[in-house]
């Protein structure tokens, strides 16, 4: 087989870079000319761009998406005490800030659908405490929007959404990031707009809290030297600004080529027979942007194994669920508190769906699940006839 000769990596950033670099250098250079390095007219140009791509009035640039989603819950007066909704199987950040601002994170399990935060599930969750709800847009695809609103609204909390992983996605036609009092977005390269480092946005269409989130972003001063808000340093670069304004172009050709990668699996998988193969399910209401394309499968980890033998590089995101993270063992959840969030940690595998992914390596990918199923049928096999 072809697949055991030509690697496939989960990601090819250099594949990308090689088709903007003149840009991006140029970019660079600009930004070196100026010497203005911290914040200024890169950033907020970005600012302006994000914000309109997101259908939202403001755009502010953050450190990281990390810090992002720590400035939106600060901005929102989030503290000890108060307790935020998020779901139980995500990136670690959309917790760790909670807990990071003495608050406490209250886990929600998932839609085994869609992974997302299951909507059915949050009113038990619901406390007097209860600041805010953050439902997270995983893997690319929006949470179930409607009836959170709906809750939240209820209820009068707010919604942050972390839309780290989905910037450019929709929920019957409103963007990520739009749709709650503020959008929190990421730029880690990884992401499917990535940046030469770390970097983020936050977005609102409230003006009173953009200006609190810039405000916090800076130490919490204005003018400088009066602060009115306990902040700090949680300013974007101006070299990360204007490489992510040049990459900002082509955001939508590079999301259309991972939807097209997703279309060709579909026809792969279904081609090869390949039942036991759970594919990504795509809601009709939405616009996927496939950061990752996650399959899922209950012999998980033998399959990872057995790719990375054959040279295709996948990933588990993620392999423990958060309430059974270890620094959160105090908040007391056990295991069998959230079936479907301990399930998807271990049965779920990102494979490669980066844009400049080709034809051959995609069916190179789908050769070598054919190949573990076909073997693992066989030992399967054995082991009832003994
Ligand atoms: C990447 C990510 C973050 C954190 O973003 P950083 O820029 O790496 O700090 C937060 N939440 C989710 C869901 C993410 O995927």
């Amino acid at each position: 087989m072809t697949t055991l000769h030509s690697p496939v990596p989960l990601l090819d950033l250099k594949a990308q870079y090689t088709t903007i670099r003149d840009q991006v250098q140029d970019a660079i250079e600009r930004v070196l000319e100026s010497q203005q390095f911290i914040l200024g007219a890169e950033v907020e140009a970005l600012e302006r761009e994000i914000a309109a791509y997101s259908q939202c009035e403001f755009g502010i640039g953050m450190s990281s998406g990390t810090d992002a989603i720590l400035v939106a819950l600060m901005a929102l007066d989030i503290r000890p005490g108060d307790q935020v909704i998020i779901p139980a199987y995500t990136f670690f950040a959309t917790a760790g800030c909670v807990a990071r601002l003495g608050a406490q994170p209250v886990f929600v399990d998932v839609d085994p659908q869609t992974f997302n935060l299951d909507p059915a599930k949050i009113k038990a969750a619901i406390t007097p405490r209860t600041r805010a709800l953050m439902p997270v847009h995983l893997f690319g695809q929006c949470a179930e929007m409607e009836p959170i609103v709906e809750l939240a609204r209820k209820h009068n909390l707010a919604i942050i959404e972390d839309a780290a992983q989905a910037i450019g996605s929709d929920y019957r036609g409103q963007r990520a990031g739009a749709m709650g009092q503020l959008g929190c977005f990421s730029f880690f390269p990884s992401k499917n707009l990535g940046g030469i480092g770390d970097g983020g946005m936050i977005t609102t269409n409230d003006r009173a809290l953009a200006e609190r989130v810039r405000l916090l972003r800076n130490h919490g001063a204005h003018p400088k030297y009066y602060h009115k808000l306990i902040g700090g340093n949680f300013r974007l670069d101006a070299i990360q600004a204007a490489v992510l304004r040049v990459k900002l172009n082509y955001l939508d050709q590079w999301s259309a080529a991972r939807q097209k990668n997703a279309a060709r699996y579909r026809q792969l998988f279904a081609k090869a027979q390949l039942e036991m193969i759970g594919l990504p399910i795509e809601e009709p209401d939405r616009r996927h942007i496939y950061n990752q394309f996650v399959i899922r499968i209950p012999e998980r980890d033998a399959l990872a194994a057995y790719l990375k033998q054959n040279n295709i590089g996948t990933e588990i995101y993620y392999p423990v669920p958060l309430h059974l993270q270890e620094c959160f063992a105090e908040l007391g959840y056990r295991v069998g508190d959230f079936p479907e969030s301990e399930r998807a940690a271990k049965e779920t595998l990102a494979l490669p769906i980066y844009p400049e992914l080709s034809d051959a390596q995609q069916r190179a990918v789908v050769d070598a699940i054919a190949a573990f199923c076909k073997e693992t049928d066989f030992k399967v096999s054995l082991r009832t006839q003994t």
